[in-house]
């Protein structure tokens, strides 16, 4: 009989445990469900749409090469895989475990209807094999790294499979051009094609084109105006890369100089390692209380919300970094932690209205990374600073040296020379198409902090 191999956000053939063990059984059938109802709230956003049309049609293109088309399925995925298995005769589906609470159920419901083998292969340790010395689990990450540290590194990478035995009859699929992944009018991923290159092949190279610069990483990590990170984030959401031979190029080259940046990809695990044990995260406050924190949800913080949702803050480096969400679904680390800190703080608004509308438009949307994140700068996660560390995004700018990055992305302030870019409101030099601050920063912080010291008094 035919095996299942159920794909998930492992889009990849290349260290791809479930594929292995498929192959080894039998003749296999791939298969893909577009599952909008499992997630609940957290049903693929649109930005994400884009880039699994590309990485689905890219597996399917290397599947084919092997003789084997990928299986498209719509509707609730435990539905859909039993019915598969019945049309076929499979009595088994090999897949890899996932830690979202909704791939959570969903895999214990389907393993009660049908022989489901679940692997490894999603993160570098599964995370609830990264404990204490008292057998417990970690809510701090850097205790949390030492301890998967100890673990590494990960198992070598299987390789891509030489053949897959295609089954004797194939089940009935989906067109992918039905599903509508893509936007239509107005078409706002227009600017996505020339970033990205969703699929296994992109995600390698987009690592190759990388690791020549790891060296600099820890050095550039921080400034958005240089390409010092990965970008790997999307390909490894989609699991295009798997982290374990993501961590074996990079260890084998530049072994010290690599640390900082497996660190990074350590804080894939710590999320899934959160969520694991508080399913809810991406809702509910990691500290005890900060669910009822009084944030602004009046008619002007909803306009607030709006300006910072367009990038029209008048704050500079919080403008470019929306704008560049908005145009590539991608923002650089150092600027979402400010443009985070500012909706939080300065404007005093729920994380998970932030949280909501980078699910819809970050193509690396993750549930993990985002509620973790998200948190950890709101100051309401488990690990995370106090409420009352507000970042100056003015000073993060000069820091980080942001000003070449804010003229690629607020093209009206293109002419303000280098020192008043990060503040041209103050230098009295912004031009009349830039808006006003929403919120001068002390004002902001002032406001933030009474807004705590309310709270905390209860
Ligand atoms: P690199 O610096 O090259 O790092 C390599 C990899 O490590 C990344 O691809 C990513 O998989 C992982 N990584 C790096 N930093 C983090 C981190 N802080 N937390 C978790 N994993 C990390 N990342 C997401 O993948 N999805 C999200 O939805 C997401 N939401 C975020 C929301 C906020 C408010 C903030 C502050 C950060 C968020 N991040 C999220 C984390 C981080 O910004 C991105 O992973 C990173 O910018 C991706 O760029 P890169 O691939 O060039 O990273």
């Amino acid at each position: 009989a035919p095996v299942l191999l159920w794909f998930r956000q492992d889009l990849r053939l290349e260290d791809q445990r479930a594929l292995a063990a498929a192959v080894g059984e039998g003749p296999v059938i791939p298969v893909y469900v577009l599952d909008d109802v499992a997630p609940g709230d957290w049903a693929i956003g649109a930005a994400q749409r884009w880039w699994l049309h590309h990485s689905l049609a890219a597996l399917d293109a290397a599947l084919r090469a092997h003789g084997v088309p990928l299986i498209l399925r719509r509707g609730d995925a435990v539905d859909e895989l039993s019915r598969l298995a019945r049309e076929t005769g499979a009595t088994r589906i090999h897949a890899i475990r996932h830690y979202e609470p909704w791939w959570q159920l969903a895999e214990s419901e389907l393993g009660r209807r049908i022989d489901l083998v679940l692997h490894d292969g999603g993160t570098l340790a599964p995370p609830d094999g990264v404990r204490t010395g008292g057998g417990g689990r970690y809510r701090m990450f850097t205790p949390f790294w030492r301890a998967l540290k100890q673990q590494m590194p990960p198992e070598r990478p299987v390789p891509a499979p030489g053949a897959i035995r295609p089954p004797a009859r194939l089940p009935k699929g989906e067109r992918l051009a039905d599903w509508d992944l893509l936007p239509t009018a107005p078409d706002w991923a227009a600017g996505f094609a020339d970033q990205w290159t969703p699929g296994e092949a992109g995600a390698r190279q987009a690592f190759r084109q990388f690791l020549p610069r790891l060296d600099g990483y820890d050095d550039s990590r921080n400034l958005p105006a240089r390409p010092g990170t990965s970008r790997l984030s999307p390909h490894l959401h989609f699991g295009e890369i798997s982290p374990a031979t993501t961590w074996h190029h990079a260890a084998r080259q530049a072994q010290a100089a690599a640390e900082p940046f497996l660190r990074q990809l350590g804080w894939r695990d710590f999320t899934a390692n959160i969520v694991d044990q508080m399913p809810r995260y991406g809702r509910r406050a990691g500290r005890e209380g900060w669910d009822d924190f009084p944030w602004r949800a009046d008619e002007a913080g909803q306009a607030d919300f709006v300006a910072w949702t367009r990038g029209t803050t008048g704050y500079p480096i919080v403008d470019a970094g929306m704008r560049e969400l908005w145009a590539t679904g991608w923002m650089h680390n150092r600027v979402r932690m400010i443009a985070a800190s500012f909706l939080t703080k300065h404007l005093l608004i729920d994380w998970r209205r932030g949280e909501r509308w980078f699910w819809d438009t970050l193509v690396d949307a993750d549930y993990g990374n985002n509620a973790v994140n998200w948190q950890w700068v709101a100051g309401t996660g488990f690990d995370s600073n106090p409420f009352g560390r507000i970042m100056a995004p003015v000073l993060q700018s000069e820091k980080f040296d942001a000003a070449a990055y804010i003229r690629r992305w607020v093209p009206e302030l293109r002419d303000v020379p280098e020192p008043w870019i990060h503040d041209p409101q103050e230098a009295g030099c912004a031009p009349a198409a830039y808006p006003a601050k929403r919120i001068g920063h002390r004002e902001g912080r002032e406001r933030a902090l009474a807004a705590m010291a309310a709270f905390s008094r209860g």
